[in-house]
């Protein structure tokens, strides 16, 4: 009997339901084929518009979904015009992150031959890394509580040993599974402000300290803004990278606009019990209601937890079926005849699904 895993859905606000609906049937339809594993799906309700209907953003009931679930899907949270009575945005995906200590932003940067992307790549070269954001510290820490005067403003950058010690053994583990997967080259790089920063030294100890267990694999440092001009100059070199809150928030934006754009970068919040899957983007209400919405980066979230939950349980078939689905959308989007308006084509969010859909079922 196959292993059943249960999957809490939030399909959020804005574009969220368009894109969720489709990518949890391609997930269920490759459940439904596979022997070795079954995804059972929770719908968990929360949000701006869950606010704006019944005054509550983030039902417990859908934090019970949450937290009992063997991971967490989630599209995009929040709206404009609908806040807090202090005028503050509705973002139950960060209640999350902190509720499930959730400190590892993972967020891959994936080129391939063909795919549209703002550089001139030469011949040959794909962009294939990961980079890692520590998800609930740094220069976060003081987040909507920085103190303000008249003529002064402090925030905190806090670094834990606690936090700092478990974000690089899963960035050296994370490492080593893409390595094993013929995927890398078993390079971490710590990208820091060492020279500045006395916090940041002590960020980058601890890393080697980490790098000191794993003989196996190399580890080297850089600083923040040579990273961000060897983004744009080679990316190619480029392995596995990590770095604190702030410095990765910026640099996944970069990582982004290299991938053509935030409709195709997908991301996971990780901890050591949980996880959520969720796009880079945001709840677009630009484009929401109009059937227009790239789903790829939902989607490509949706392989992640895949490949994250046949890693975890031991589960060759989910892991087969992860990588199954990313290089489907992979597939779409170098040939480039079924895109979205975003990334320059006319298709649908159901037609870019379906594109998707039809290359899977015959993988
Ligand atoms: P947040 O602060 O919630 O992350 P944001 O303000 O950065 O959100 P997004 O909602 O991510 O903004 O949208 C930024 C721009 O990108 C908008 O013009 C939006 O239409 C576009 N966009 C975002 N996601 C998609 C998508 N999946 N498909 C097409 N366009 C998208």
């Amino acid at each position: 009997m196959a292993d059943t895993f249960e999957i809490a859905v939030f399909a959020g606000d804005g574009i969220g339901p368009e894109i969720t609906g489709p990518s949890v049937e391609i997930l269920r339809e490759m459940s439904d084929r596979a022997s070795g594993y079954t995804l059972a799906f929770n719908d968990a309700p929360a949000g701006a518009a869950h606010y704006a209907q019944t005054g509550e953003s983030f039902p417990t009931q859908s934090m019970e979904i949450a937290k009992k679930a063997d991971a967490i899907l989630l599209s995009a949270m929040g709206l404009p015009e609908v806040r807090y009575p202090d005028g503050t945005e509705i973002s139950p995906q960060i209640d999350l992150r902190k509720a499930l200590t959730l400190f590892a932003g993972v967020r891959p940067v994936t080129v391939r031959s063909g795919q549209r992307t703002p550089l001139n790549l030469p011949e040959g070269k794909e962009i294939d890394f990961v980079l890692i954001r520590e998800s609930t510290e740094g220069l976060f820490h003081t987040q909507g509580k920085g103190e303000v005067s008249e003529n002064e403003a402090r925030e905190t950058l806090l670094i834990t040993r606690d936090i700092s010690e478990k974000l690089f053994q899963f960035t050296f583990q994370l490492a080593s599974n893409r390595k094993a997967a013929g995927r890398g080259s078993g390079r971490v790089t710590c990208v820091d402000k060492a020279n500045v920063f006395r916090a940041f030294a002590f960020f980058r100890d601890m890393f080697d300290a980490e790098a000191g267990q794993h003989p196996n694999l190399s580890a080297d440092h850089a600083y923040v803004d040579a990273t961000a001009l060897w983004m744009v100059q080679k990316p190619w070199d480029f392995d596995v990278l990590v770095t604190e809150n702030m410095f990765g928030d910026i640099l996944s934006d970069l990582g982004a606009g290299l991938m053509g754009g935030l409709g195709l970068a997908p991301s996971a919040d990780i901890g050591l019990e949980h996880a959520v899957f969720q796009p880079c983007h945001g709840s677009a209400p630009d484009i929401a209601g109009q059937g227009v919405a790239n789903p790829m980066a939902m989607i490509l979230s949706a392989a992640m937890m895949l490949d994250w939950l046949g890693i975890k349980h031991d589960n060759p078939s989910m892991i087969a079926d992860g990588a199954k689905l990313r290089e489907a959308v992979e597939q779409v989007v170098a040939e480039g005849l079924v895109l979205t308006r975003d990334l320059g084509g006319t298709a649908g969010t159901l037609e870019a699904a379906a594109a998707v859909r039809e290359r899977v079922s015959h993988a």
